[in-house]
C-alpha cells in the first residue's frame, strides 16, 4: 500500500485512543463509538484485516465479521431501542471495510431519510455539526451501557 490506511492506522494505535472510543475489540473487528452520538449508540465497526470488500476476505472471517456486525447492531439496539438500525458498509471515503452502525431515533425530523443528508450538511453548517454530535448522556455512559450488554450476550 503507498499511502497509510486511516483505518490500519486506527488499529494500530488503538491503546492510544480515549477510553470512551473504542467500544470493544471482536477477534475480527474492532467497535469505535462513532462522532455522530445524536444517534445515541452509533459505532464504527472495523474490519481488523485491511480490505476494500468484503469478497476479499475468506468465507471464515467473512462470516465472523458479520456475525459481529450482528452482535454490536443486538447491542446497540438492545441499549437504545431505534426506530430501526441502520447497516451501511459504503468505504468511499476509507476503503477499509468498517460497517457504520446507526441507530435511527423515532423523534428525529429526518428519519425516513439516509443520515448522509443530515451529516453532509452538518459539514456546512457549525450549529448542525454540533447538534448531530451531541448525545443525550455522555459518551463514556454510551460506551459502558454497550459493554455492558456485549459482555453478558456474548456467545460462550
Ligand atoms: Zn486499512
Amino acid at each position: 500500500m503507498d499511502e497509510p490506511c486511516f483505518f490500519c492506522q486506527k488499529l494500530r494505535t488503538l491503546a492510544q485512543l480515549p477510553e470512551d472510543e473504542v467500544v470493544w475489540e471482536f477477534p475480527h473487528s474492532v467497535a469505535l463509538l462513532g462522532p455522530w452520538q445524536y444517534f445515541a449508540g452509533y459505532c464504527i465497526l472495523v474490519s481488523r484485516r485491511h480490505a476494500t470488500e468484503l469478497f476479499q476476505l475468506s468465507a471464515q472471517e467473512r462470516q465472523a465479521y458479520v456475525e459481529e456486525m450482528n452482535l454490536l447492531a443486538r447491542a446497540i439496539a438492545g441499549c437504545f431501542t431505534p426506530r430501526k438500525m441502520n447497516y451501511e458498509l459504503l468505504g468511499n471515503q476509507v476503503a477499509h471495510l468498517h460497517w457504520h452502525l446507526f441507530p435511527r431515533r423515532d423523534d428525529d425530523p429526518d428519519k425516513l431519510k439516509p443520515v448522509w443528508l443530515a451529516l453532509d450538511s452538518a459539514e456546512h453548517d457549525a450549529a448542525e455539526k454540533t447538534r448531530l454530535q451531541t448525545a443525550a448522556l455522555p459518551r463514556a455512559e454510551i460506551a459502558a451501557r454497550l459493554r455492558a450488554f456485549l459482555q453478558n450476550h456474548l456467545p460462550r
